[in-house]
């Protein structure tokens, strides 16, 4: 291997990985404990930890927006040019699981996937990064952009010059999971999307809780047989996927400035070169929905 064009193989990342979950899952639980919860602070909150769920799967109560925030991610990927798809997503391999599929793994972004090992995965240019996005909705899977400081410290690249867009799952992701028991220190390690909001039709809502079941950030609570959200809702979307009566619906005040919105976060947790409207973005300009 060479160590100074590449970052750590697989087996590498592997061997790594299995040493810093039970620190993660530890972190998250002991961040409710004295003293404790604000020395493990600063590695769930910025600038080490930024994650903005994008709900790839859900579709929103907007007209002709079904597939809305798909397209924004489309749109990022047309914005970056060098993107990297991991042939395995690290935790699924981690638990042995296979459903859904390991090989939709995570997709890395900026000039820091250069380093990634070819053991890794594979470059793609933007209609294969789309195709990649297209499949892990098909599959059920949360989209997340996530600059976190666990990536670069696996990888062995700058912190600024790495993104990663992750497609994760409730059972088995590193980050999702055990996050219902985190203390009131983590409580902004995840970030909603810009003008995403959500609200349950009380006429169709039943009071069942599977909504409350579903979200990981334990952010529903069920008073007097409706679901009510707290402010802690990271805009996910599992929730409004789950409703068996379809009570849960999400909308977005304005594409733009939701996009624009979300490169701004992107350009203050990194130095990725963003072209700021791609192709997409261009054939969109003005698009306000
Ligand atoms: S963060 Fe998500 S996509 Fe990435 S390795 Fe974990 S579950 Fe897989
Ligand atoms: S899953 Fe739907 S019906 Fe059940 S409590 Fe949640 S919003 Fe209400
Ligand atoms: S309430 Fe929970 S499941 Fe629903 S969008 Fe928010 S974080 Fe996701």
């Amino acid at each position: 291997m060479n160590i100074l064009k590449y970052g750590p193989t697989k087996s590498m990342v592997r061997t790594s990985v299995r040493i810093f979950w039970p620190l993660m899952i530890a972190g998250k639980r002991l961040s409710n404990a004295p003293l404790l919860k604000w020395l493990i602070y600063p590695f769930f909150a910025r600038p080490f930890n930024e994650l903005t769920s994008v709900p790839i799967n859900v579709k929103l109560d907007t007209p002709k927006s079904a597939a809305l925030p798909r397209r924004i991610l489309h749109r990022l990927l047309a914005d970056v040019d060098e993107k990297f798809i991991l042939g395995e997503c690290i935790c699924r391999a981690h638990d042995r699981v296979n459903a859904p599929p390991r090989d939709l793994g995570c997709m890395v972004l900026g000039p820091a996937s250069a380093r990634m090992h070819p053991s890794h995965g594979r470059f793609v240019d933007t209609a294969g990064a789309i195709a990649h996005v297209d499949r892990a909705a098909r599959e059920g899977l949360v989209a997340n952009v996530a600059h976190v400081w666990i990536d670069p410290v696996a990888f062995w690249t700058r912190f600024r010059d790495l993104m990663f867009i992750c497609f994760c799952d409730d059972a088995s992701c590193l980050y999702r999971t055990h996050m219902k028991h985190r203390g009131p220190s983590l409580e902004r390690a995840y970030r909603r999307l810009p003008g995403i909001t959500l609200a349950v039709d009380a006429k169709k809502c039943t009071g069942c809780g599977t909504c409350a079941n579903a979200c990981f950030l334990a952010a529903i609570e069920v008073r007097d047989e409706k679901a009510t959200f707290s402010e802690s809702c990271a805009g996910c979307g599992r929730c409004a996927e789950v409703c068996p009566e379809g009570a849960v619906a999400m909308t977005i005040e304005n594409e733009e400035m939701l996009y624009q919105q979300l490169l701004a976060r992107v350009r203050e947790m990194s130095d990725l070169p963003l072209k700021g409207m791609g192709a997409q973005g261009a054939e969109r300009r003005g698009g306000v929905q």
